[in-house]
């Protein structure tokens, strides 16, 4: 991710958290709204029904009231059925006692003919309230608390009328409290006049005045109006009066032609709703704050680590884009600069693939920072002769991939000659090789990777790593690749089944005039063979592909071990042992028990060490001297002979040969000619190192003697030993033991 993209998401995280706020606040503020409609809604609903509730319980108390108090005067009643053959003593002590009972606190009885007798001194004319009593029908007068019943005689007449008040401290109920609110309680007559009601002065309307009269100026009252005629039970009504609005319940009494309406100021159920509501709206907005000190917090923290991921983001793009040793691009940048130049199809492109020989010597000779200042010094030489147009990078260890565009292909072989040159001539600290590989690129679809493969497959194909070198990439080369690949595929079970044999070529004493190839074999050298579906593959197949991918180790100890049973068939058979010599590989260099495991095989078999030489190539001298010497001593050290191999054909000094615990130098048959013009000077160069070598006590020997007149001049010279065709082909071991030791089948 790159530092725009960071800059693109933190401004991502601005905007969704700017948006979630917004959202937030926008959702609280239409909930706090549909809820307050809905709550005041409900509230209202719920208050006016309540209102209308309590005028119902006023209603059935009232009804309940009155027919307990008529019902106890009717009680009282009975007792008066003789009143008129009683003295008004008698009558006054009997009323008296009639309102002990604290019913009543004061009652009267009047006669039909206005005999009237009191338990008390009344404040008011007893005869007033009767009139209807004494027609037969029971009397309420709520707003006095009076109550009046006929009073009748043995033969159901009617003799007279019981009046009795009721206690005043019963006045109150008119008006009551709800939710903290004040109600007031009516009681109206079927036309609306107010039979009873408390005297308050907001509502101020008086005994005997007509309510709906008086409400109906300014409001419609269809329900109080309905109720007064129907006597509705149930139902509720508004009003406006005197510019306050009111609520008022109805409901109408069973026990009289009477309603009951209590009423109460809108304004003091809107301010109970709102003591409902309005904690609820404190709670959501606590809520939405909270949620939005959150979503604050939370983007602030947000952005404070985005800022930081930028930074690392930055940090991590100096480290994926900049190679740390060389300080130039590194691979990533490489290959994204590879796709957007893929895009340019005006001029040719080809890639390089440079490697630095045997750099791991380089290494180990330099230390860890010389190998990387190695690293760094090829970097810029590349950097300074690429054009601008091109770029490269090192892709791991010592590979280094380079694109180049070009017009014609001599650019490329001119570009590569300076890279070369420049490296030969720059770089003086330790003498610094490079194998290149070079793919033009013709197939513009190829993907990079099988582009590079192709690069590198060149590369591969550099055998000698002495000087730099570069090669063109063909298809020659991936056919070598997959043969290559084949023979992978099946080493291993190769070596299982017994596929590889020895062959042995026999090594010969040189004496003076040796003129027949029948001089006396002293030894031979193990050659590997592999013989696959029935044909006999030689060692410069396979062996160059075991180097590379290892399995060379494997195969030279399966050799040995075969050295050794042969060596042990010999000795059981009672024969003279040869020494017979078997090439290592370099491989074996850091394997710390390479000797011990050859001398445990020795073991094995209870063959002794000093019948085997063991033959390592003088290119292993270039690797690196002293691990070369340290083996060497080991295998000495151990009883082995030791041998360089194919001496002339590295860059070893003969000077280095005084220091290595060598037996024998076996001279590369490039030193024998044909040419009779250089014939003179190759005799006198093998002379020399005969000499040599024998001065420092080492054995010499020829190999690939192909003629007579070859193997005369290396004894004229003083070598010890020859090799070659001329004498014996490498042969199986059969033929080997008819022609030494004449073991017939
Ligand atoms: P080398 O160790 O230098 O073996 C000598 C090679 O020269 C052999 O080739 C042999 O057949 C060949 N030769 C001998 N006399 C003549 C001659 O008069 N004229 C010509 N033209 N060639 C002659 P070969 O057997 O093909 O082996 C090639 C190389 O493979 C060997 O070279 C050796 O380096 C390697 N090699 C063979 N077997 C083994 C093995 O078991 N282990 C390892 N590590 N390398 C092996
Ligand atoms: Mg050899
Ligand atoms: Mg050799």
């Amino acid at each position: 991710m790159d530092a725009n993209n960071g800059k693109k998401i933190n401004r991502m995280i601005f905007v969704v958290a700017a948006l979630f706020v917004v959202a937030v606040l926008a959702i609280s503020f239409i909930a706090t709204l549909t809820y307050n409609s809905i709550a005041n809604a409900n509230v209202k609903e719920n208050e006016t029904e309540t209102v209308v509730n309590f005028a119902s319980s006023m209603a059935n108390y009232t009804d309940a009231r009155f027919s307990t108090a008529l019902s106890r005067l009717e009680g009282y009643a009975l007792s008066f059925k003789d009143a008129e053959n009683m003295s008004d003593d008698d009558l006054v002590n009997k009323l008296k006692l009639c309102s002990s009972d604290n019913a009543f606190s004061q009652i009267a009885y009047v006669s039909v003919a206005g005999r009237t007798c009191t338990s008390s001194e009344m404040s008011v004319n007893p005869r007033v309230y009767v009139s209807s009593a004494l027609t037969g029908v029971d009397t309420v007068l709520p707003s006095e608390k009076i109550y009046c019943v006929p009073v009748y005689d043995d033969h159901a007449e009617i003799i007279g009328a019981l009046m009795g008040i009721a206690d005043s401290s019963n006045t109150s109920f008119y008006q009551f409290s709800v939710f903290g609110v004040s109600g007031t309680s009516f009681i109206l007559d079927a036309n609306g006049v107010v039979i009873s009601g408390p005297d308050i002065p907001s509502l101020d309307f008086s005994i005997g005045e007509n309510m709906l009269n008086a409400l109906e100026k300014e409001n419609d009252l269809n329900n109080l109006k309905t109720a007064l005629s129907q006597k509705t039970v149930h139902i509720s009504d508004n009003f406006t009066y005197k510019g306050e609005k009111y609520v008022a319940g109805i409901s109408s009494l069973t026990s009289q032609d009477w309603t009951i309406v209590t009423i109460v100021p809108e304004s003091a159920l809107v301010e109970h709703a709102e003591s409902v509501i309005t904690p609820m709206n404190s709670i959501v907005f606590g809520l939405t704050a909270v949620f939005v000190i959150l979503a604050g917090y939370l983007f602030y923290f947000t952005y404070h680590i985005r800022k930081k991921a930028d930074a690392i983001v930055d940090e991590n793009n100096k480290i994926n884009y900049i190679d740390d040793i060389t300080g130039f691009s590194s691979w990533k940048s490489f290959m994204e600069s590879y796709e957007k130049s893929a895009v340019d199809t005006s001029s040719n492109r080809a890639l390089l693939a440079l490697d630095i020989d045997k750099f791991k010597t380089n290494n180990d000779t330099l230390g860890y920072e010389g190998g990387n200042n190695i690293l760094k010094k090829v970097a810029e030489i590349i950097d300074c002769d690429i054009a601008d147009s091109d770029f490269f990078a090192r892709n791991g260890a010592d590979h280094f991939i380079i694109l180049a565009h070009y017009d014609k292909e001599e650019e490329i072989t001119e570009l590569v000659n300076h890279i070369i040159t420049d490296i030969e001539y720059q770089i003086t600290d330790i003498k610094v090789t490079v194998s290149i590989g070079i793919y033009p690129i013709t197939d513009r679809n190829l993907p990079i990777r099988a582009s590079l493969d192709r690069a590198n497959i060149a590369r591969n194909t550099i055998k000698n790593l002495a000087e730099s070198r570069y090669v063109y990439f063909n298809y020659t080369m991936m056919e070598s690749i997959r043969a290559e690949k084949s023979i992978e595929n099946i080493m291993e079970d190769a070596l299982e089944k017994g596929e590889f044999l020895v062959y042995l070529q026999p090594k010969y004493g040189l004496v003076e005039d040796n003129s027949a190839p029948n001089g006396e074999v002293i030894g031979a050298e193990a050659l590997v063979r592999w013989r696959h579906e029935g044909e006999i593959i030689s060692p410069g197949k396979f062996i160059p592909v075991f180097e590379k991918n290892g399995f060379i180790t494997k195969l030279d100890f399966y050799m040995f071990r075969e050295v050794c049973k042969l060596q042990r068939t010999w000795k059981n058979k009672g024969l003279t042992p040869r020494i017979i010599s078997v090439n290592m590989s370099r491989l074996h260099f850091p394997d710390p028990n390479f000797v011990d495991t050859l001398k445990k095989y020795c073991d094995e078999y209870g063959i002794e060490t000093k019948y085997f030489e063991i033959e390592i190539t003088e290119s292993a001298a270039y690797e690196n001297i002293n691990i070369l010497m340290d083996v060497f001593s080991k295998i000495k050290e151990a009883g082995f002979h030791v041998s360089i191999d194919d001496f002339g054909t590295g860059y070893s000094s003969l000077n280095m040969l005084k220091d290595l615990p060598v037996d024998v130098l076996k001279i590369d048959r490039s030193f024998l000619t044909e040419n009779a013009d250089e014939e003179e000077n190759a005799s006198k160069i093998i002379g020399c190192v005969v000499s040599l070598a024998s001065s420092l006590d080492i054995a010499t020997i020829c190999e690939g003697i192909e003629t007579k007149e070859q193997a005369n001049l290396l004894s004229k010279l003083g070598c010890d030993m020859a090799q070659g065709f001329y004498f014996a082909r490498p042969m199986p071991v059969k033929d080997f033991e008819k022609l030494v030791y004449d073991i017939k089948e």
